[in-house]
């Protein structure tokens, strides 16, 4: 596409065709080559109409500089090559101008570059708003609420790892000028207890003093929730760094020397936890009970908390449960209690995490003094679809919120297509696309939905299992299109289909779910006895996290298990975004060793399945694939016809009119609407662009 004259150095190199439903033919390969010639001359950004794909190119380029912005600000989108900025600055003068409120939502696997283009999105929109003592407080407390979450809520992770996850909404509020004013945070749920960068960070960054007051030892490699992962990257000087720049936003955020303090005596207590160790102690009656070993790690997490050692271990090892009205306390063996002390770590652990959010939402929210707050962006950063080798409770999560997703971006950007097509004044044609909405029932359709089995056999008293979920899904589930297990007829001859494990059909493509895991994941069980004690320390963020741990609050209402939690937070979410207006970046992960200059194309290619790229481009091509203002259109074809070169006088439509004329296709391949012209199939561009090229 045109190249805006002046443009800078780095865009010289345009290669392949920038918007991917100009492509000819709409293969995946040609897809692939597309991006991956583009991507070896730093071209990492392509568009699918207005989705931008972003391929992660581990090497810095020069892509961000302020001189870019400028280039950017209040263009056309198709007037430069493919950029973040292009569609920040799209939404941004959207909401501005048209009172339009924006989301942008980000979604790629780990390392594909999320975090870094809602940073690029950030640092846009800081630099295009205006300036001036309240708004730059603002805008430095939105950009320090990233170090912070991140450290808190992203952890190291080889390849595979997926012991931490998360998904993060943010809205930046603003005043009618356009100026940044606040903000909100939401989280989706983090799983998980260990190798969050915060742990790393505060080993290496105190110092010994303060390490000692937090009763720890120096070294990743004394504490077990740390030293199992095998990826303990040792650059102790990032951590050292990183470690500052966390404690500077916290204190920027406004976050007391008191609290930080706290949060760092839980951060040591969850450790020290973590290295408590169990022994077996038969019991005269036959059952067993355990001890344990290492009392003194016990002893010290009581005195951080504040708490009695006593009331501390026996929570670890005792259980208090209702019989018949009366309470009685049984011993736990050496797996429950293993599994107690594992759950309090995360009770812990994702309690204070959303305390900390709650807490930055406090200090970001729009202050009184400037509560004409009137439009809104919203940025998602959220994981795409996960298929790892074996997929657990935690893909289904995802991939369900995925499933959602997918669902909005289908039903708004038709719903966009056909506003435009009323607002240009153009017939609407009718687009035949896949309604995955049958997926998203098979999932969470009340009463009968695989999340409401799910709960069904979680609460159900007696020996409920993984398999007996599992055999509850194969008989309600069996005549789903969408559901397959080796013990459904219908799949009975399909080897590949493992016993323990269902498959579903996503509008992706199929996931192999591996049943194990499912149903304590869902639980999360916390025995009430440590939320107990945990109320019964003197340690005010603590007590404050544990709220039902306080006698008079004892219900016995179950709390909500993880997935209901899930499902009506992704409801949210997407009710918030579908009130708003969407644009979409969608990451990519050129290879598995964060290397930089190296496409590898298989990886890529799944990836761009499991985000329905092509699904993307086909919906996009179903309408009129291509439009463009009449003057822009002009000016880059005006060659192409007798009467309009070198100038043409006239209105600038009545110029394209004689181009395509020009051409001799039918007419039946375009639309004139109000401003612009709409062009059905890209062929016939791919033609005019090829024939330009020979001129
Ligand atoms: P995600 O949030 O999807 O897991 P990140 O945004 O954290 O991934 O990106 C992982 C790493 O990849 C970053 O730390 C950075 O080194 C590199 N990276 C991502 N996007 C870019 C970019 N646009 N330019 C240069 N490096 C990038
Ligand atoms: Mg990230």
């Amino acid at each position: 596409m045109a190249l805006h004259q002046g443009t800078l150095q780095i865009f010289e190199n345009n290669v392949g065709v920038s918007d991917a439903v100009l492509l000819d033919p709409v293969t995946e390969d040609a897809f692939l080559d597309n991006l991956a010639a583009r991507f070896n001359k730093q071209q990492i950004y392509t568009y699918i109409g207005n989705v931008v794909i972003s391929v992660n190119p581990y090497e810095k380029l020069p892509l961000y500089t302020h001189a870019v912005i400028e280039e950017y600000r209040s263009r056309n989108i198709y007037e430069l090559p493919p950029h973040i900025y292009a569609i920040t600055d799209d939404a941004y003068r959207s909401m501005r101008d048209k009172n339009l409120d924006q989301c942008i939502i980000i979604s790629g696997e780990s390392g594909s570059g999320k975090t870094e283009a809602s940073k690029v999105i950030m640092q846009y929109v800081a630099e295009v708003s205006g300036k001036g003592r309240d708004i730059d407080r603002v805008k430095e407390q939105l950009l320090q609420s990233n170090p912070v979450l991140e450290a808190f809520g992203n952890a190291k992770t080889t390849r595979n790892d997926n012991s931490s996850r998360f998904g993060k909404y943010m809205d930046i509020e603003f005043d009618f000028k356009g100026d940044p004013v606040g903000g909100v945070i939401t989280n989706s749920q983090n799983q998980g207890e260990r190798n969050f960068h915060i742990f790393y960070q505060m080993l290496q960054g105190l110092d010994p003093t303060a390490l000692s007051e937090l009763k720890l030892v120096p070294g990743v490699e004394s504490y077990s929730f740390l030293n199992k992962s095998g990826c303990v990257d040792v650059d102790a000087r990032d951590d050292v760094g990183d470690f500052q720049v966390v404690q500077n936003g916290m204190e920027i955020i406004g976050f007391s020397e008191e609290e930080r303090n706290q949060v760092l005596q839980l951060l040591a207590s969850i450790l020290k936890l973590g290295n408590v160790q169990f022994e077996d102690r038969p019991n005269e009656d036959g059952t067993d009970g355990s001890d344990v070993v290492n009392i003194k790690e016990v002893e010290e997490v009581s005195q951080l908390l504040g708490c009695s050692l006593d009331i501390l271990s026996s929570a670890l090892n005792t259980r208090t449960v209702a019989v018949r009205g009366d309470m009685v306390k049984t011993d736990l063996n050496v797996a429950d209690a293993m599994y107690a002390r594992t759950a309090l770590c995360k009770a812990i652990y994702s309690r204070m995490f959303s305390w900390l959010i709650t807490r930055i939402n406090d200090s970001i929210k729009v202050k009184e003094n400037l509560a004409n707050r009137t439009k809104v962006m919203g940025v998602l950063d959220i994981y795409g679809f996960e298929v790892l080798e074996t997929n657990s409770f935690e893909q289904f999560i995802i991939n369900y919120c995925n499933e959602k997703l997918q669902q909005i971006f289908i039903e708004l950007t038709l719903k966009e297509e056909q506003e435009e097509y009323v607002k240009e004044g153009i017939e609407w044609i009718h687009v035949d696309y896949f309604n995955n909405s049958v997926i998203c029932d098979l999932i969470e359709k009340n009463n009968q939905g695989i999340l409401a089995l799910l709960d069904e056999e979680c609460l159900r008293p007696g020996n409920t299992s993984d398999s007996t979920f599992l055999e509850k899904m194969d008989t309600r589930c069996a005549s789903h299109p969408h559901y397959e297990s080796r013990k459904c007829k219908k799949n009975q001859s399909d080897k590949t289909l493992p016993h323990e494990a269902f498959r579903l059909r996503h509008y992706a493509g199929n996931v192999l779910y591996q049943v194990s895991g499912f149903l304590d994941k869902n639980n999360d069980l916390l025995f009430r006895d440590l939320s107990q004690a945990m109320y019964q320390c003197s340690h005010p963020l603590l007590k404050h996290l544990f709220p039902e741990g306080r006698p008079s609050e004892q219900s016995l209402k179950r709390p909500a298990t993880t997935g209901s939690q899930f499902k009506v937070s992704v409801t949210e979410l997407m009710k918030n975004l579908g009130s708003k207006n969407p644009n979409y970046i969608r990451c990519i992960k050129p290879n598995d060793f964060k290397k930089e200059r190296d496409f590898d194309l298989e990886i890529v290619k799944h990836q761009v399945r499991y985000l329905g790229l092509m699904e993307n481009v086909r919906v996009r091509r179903a309408g009129y694939a291509f439009r463009q203002v009449y003057p822009q259109f002009l000016f880059r074809y005006k060659m192409m016809a007798e009467e309009t070169w070198p100038h043409w006088e006239g209105e600038p439509r009545e110029g394209v009119k004689k181009i395509l004329e020009a051409q001799g296709v039918s007419q039946e391949e375009y639309a004139f609407g109000k401003t612009k012209i709409f062009i059905r199939n890209p062929r016939l561009l791919f033609d005019m662009e090829e024939r330009r090229r020979q001129r």
